[in-house]
C-alpha cells in the first residue's frame, strides 16, 4: 500500500492494483483532490476483478464514484482507460487525453483499419507474420475492427495539447512508450504524474507505432528524447502507471538511459554477427521471450534497428518481402 501524499490543500489517493499480493508489478491509477475537485488520473483495466477492486478501494478512502469529477488519462492503454465507461455510465463527466489519444481511443474505423494494415506490412517485412503469436494479434486487431462500437470510450474526449494548461497542471508530451503519452505536472508541488513514461524499475517499452499518413514512428528516439526532456523538471514525486511511486527522479531517469544503451548492445552485437532476417535477430537476442512476449520483444527489436538506421548503424536491404539487416561497415 502507497501512502496518501498531502502538501498543502491537495490530496493524492493511490490506488495501487496488483493481480496477486506478492506480485512486483501492478496496475496504478491515482485520485487527486483539492478544494473543488477530485480527478481521476488514469483509470485501471477493465477487468471484473479490477472493477471490484476499484469500487472497495474507492469506498475505503471514503468516496464514491458519484464524487468523481473530471477523469485524465495520460494515454490510450486498455490498462489505463478500464474503467471510464463504467464511470460514464453513473455520471456524465469530461474526460481529457491528449489530442493524438483522440483516434485511438474513440477507435476510428479508418485508424483501426490502418493500424492492421501497417503491423501486416512490418511482421511480414520482419519475417514474423508466420508465427503463432504474430497470427493471434492480427485476429486480435481485426476483432478489435469487427467490436470497435462497444470498446470505444462512449464520450467526445477532450483533447489536450502539448503546453496546454488544466486547472494546475501543465500539459507535457512524452512520445515513445506510446505516440500520446502526456504527463501532468503540478509546478507548485513538482509532481509529475507521468502513466507509463518512466518507470522505478526498468524502463517501459516503446511500442512500435504510427503516424497520421501511416509512417512508422522513431519511438526509440523519441524515448530517449523523452528522458532528457525529463531531466530538465524539478520534480518531487513521480506518480508511475506501474510500479511504485518514487522521489528519486534524477536516478530513475539516469538508469533509465543506461538500460536503453543496454537494449541497443544487446542487439548489436547480435547484428556484429552477419547479415540476418528480423526473426533470426530477434530469435537471437531474445530466445524463447519472442513467443512468449512477443509483442514487446518485436517492438525492441522493430524499434531499435530503426534507431540504428537512423544513426547509420545498421543498414536494412528491403529488396524482398522479408528485409535483412546488418553492421553498416564504417
Ligand atoms: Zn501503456
Amino acid at each position: 500500500m502507497e501512502p496518501i501524499i498531502n502538501t498543502g490543500n491537495k490530496k493524492v489517493y493511490p490506488m495501487i492494483y496488483k493481480p496477486s499480493p506478492n506480485s512486483p508489478d501492478s496496475i496504478n491509477c491515482f485520485l487527486l483532490e483539492d478544494a473543488y475537485s477530485l480527478t481521476l488520473i488514469d483509470a485501471g483495466i477493465g477487468h471484473p476483478h479490477y472493477k471490484q477492486f476499484f469500487k472497495e478501494q474507492l469506498a475505503a478512502y471514503g468516496f464514491q464514484i458519484n464524487d468523481i469529477s473530471q477523469i485524465l488519462l495520460t494515454h490510450h492503454h486498455n490498462d489505463h482507460t478500464g474503467m471510464v465507461n463504467d464511470i460514464l455510465a453513473c455520471k456524465n463527466i469530461p474526460v481529457y487525453a491528449s489530442d493524438k489519444a483522440v483516434p485511438r481511443l474513440s477507435f476510428e474505423k479508418d485508424f483501426l483499419y490502418q493500424k492492421i494494415a501497417f503491423f501486416e506490412h512490418l511482421y511480414t517485412a520482419y519475417g514474423v507474420r508466420h508465427m503463432e503469436a504474430a497470427v493471434k494479434r492480427m485476429a486480435k486487431l481485426q476483432s478489435t475492427y469487427e467490436q470497435y462500437e462497444h470498446l470505444k470510450i462512449q464520450t467526445i474526449i477532450q483533447p489536450l495539447t502539448q503546453d496546454s494548461i488544466l486547472g494546475d497542471f501543465h500539459i507535457h508530451y512524452f512520445p515513445g512508450h506510446s505516440p500520446d503519452s502526456i504527463a501532468f505536472y503540478d509546478k507548485a508541488t513538482k509532481w509529475l504524474f507521468a502513466g507509463d513514461i518512466i518507470f522505478s524499475q526498468g524502463i517501459p517499452n516503446a511500442l512500435v507505432d504510427f503516424d497520421e499518413q501511416g509512417a512508422m514512428l522513431p519511438t526509440v528516439q523519441q524515448q530517449q528524447s523523452s528522458f532528457h526532456t525529463l531531466q530538465s523538471f524539478e520534480l518531487s514525486h513521480v506518480f508511475a502507471g506501474h510500479q511504485p511511486s518514487f522521489t528519486n527522479a534524477k536516478e530513475v531517469i539516469e538508469q533509465s538511459l543506461r538500460r536503453m544503451e543496454l537494449k541497443w548492445q544487446r542487439i548489436e552485437q547480435v547484428l556484429q554477427q552477419g547479415m540476418q532476417t528480423g526473426y533470426q535477430l530477434a530469435q537471437a537476442v531474445y530466445g524463447a521471450k519472442l513467443e512468449q512476449a512477443f509483442i514487446f520483444v518485436m517492438s525492441d527489436i522493430i524499434g531499435y534497428t530503426h534507431y540504428g538506421e537512423m544513426q547509420n548503424k545498421v543498414s536494412i536491404n528491403k529488396e524482398n518481402e522479408a528485409w535483412l539487416f546488418s553492421e553498416r561497415e564504417r
